[in-house]
């Protein structure tokens, strides 16, 4: 119970920006169920012979969601650092896996959509984080799809930067993976980048030196997704939409007409 009054009294939480976006009553109702784990780098937090009964909120480090082809080789589909959280439905097809090494407050599946059945709020902060993971989706297929590798690799790291800080603990090999290609053909692109003195590459670490050159080599991917409003801001955006809903019905139940809340026009009658 000591971690779970912690979490209840403490904001460390609020590091994962869902978590902190929830009201305090939606947390208080969720955080006795919510317990802090430490994921090495390379850990499988679910895999399609291995399904998790959790879902994950990060609070540092990056969770890769990766699709793997038949020689067990994962390409990354989606990734989730502390603007989001992962593991809402039941996922046969993918698997997670830790690449930047972090915390994580982890909630059986069961558990949370026990209490979301009751609490609008969290069904909204599921809702925000699986659209989101689905944008990044069809967004990723495109992009491996489409793009040439040097402004994938570009994109990627951008991507992990962003969440993680300008040091990527990846090795080239491990990278070429996850955007499929050949480790060849990423080391030739990661010379050129590191010659640029874009990035400096060592034993296994990644240091983004230049991002304003790596943004002018990305694609359009890595800026129309760094433009997208994050699940948090979604989840703001949903609960406007849901308090405008609320008074309208509350409104038309009144018999005082919706058209005054929609126009702004001041209640001057009933
Ligand atoms: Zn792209």
């Amino acid at each position: 119970m000591g971690t779970r009054s912690s979490l209840v009294g403490g904001t460390f939480y609020a590091a994962n920006q869902v978590l902190g976006a929830l009201s305090e009553n939606a947390f208080a109702q969720l955080a006795p169920h919510l317990h802090k784990v430490a994921f090495k780098k390379g850990a499988s937090l679910w895999s399609p012979s291995s399904p998790s009964g959790s879902i994950f909120f990060p609070l540092s480090g990056l969770i890769s969601i990766v699709r793997m082809d038949t020689e067990g080789r994962g390409i990354e589909v989606g990734f989730a650092g502390r603007e989001s959280a992962v593991g809402f439905s039941t996922d046969e097809l993918t698997r997670g896996t830790v690449q930047v090494a972090g915390i994580s407050l982890q909630v059986l599946k069961d558990r949370f959509w026990a209490l979301a059945s009751e609490h609008a709020e969290l069904r909204t902060l599921a809702a925000c984080c699986q659209d989101w993971m689905l944008v990044q989706s069809r967004v990723l297929a495109a992009c491996n799809a489409v793009h040439d590798v040097q402004a994938r690799l570009c994109r990627w790291m951008l991507q992990i930067s962003d969440r993680t800080g300008a040091e990527i603990p990846s090795t080239q090999d491990e990278i070429a993976q996850l955007l499929g290609v050949r480790r060849t053909t990423l080391t030739l692109v990661a010379h050129k980048l590191q010659d640029d003195q874009a990035i400096r590459y060592r034993r296994g670490l990644i240091m983004v030196q230049d991002r304003a050159h790596l943004r002018t080599l990305t694609c359009d991917c890595y800026h129309d997704m760094a433009a997208l409003p994050l699940p948090c801001e979604r989840m703001e955006g949903l609960a406007l939409h849901q308090h405008a809903a609320a008074e309208l019905i509350e409104a038309s139940g009144h018999n005082a007409g919706v058209g005054r809340h929609i126009l702004g026009t001041k209640n001057t009658s009933s």
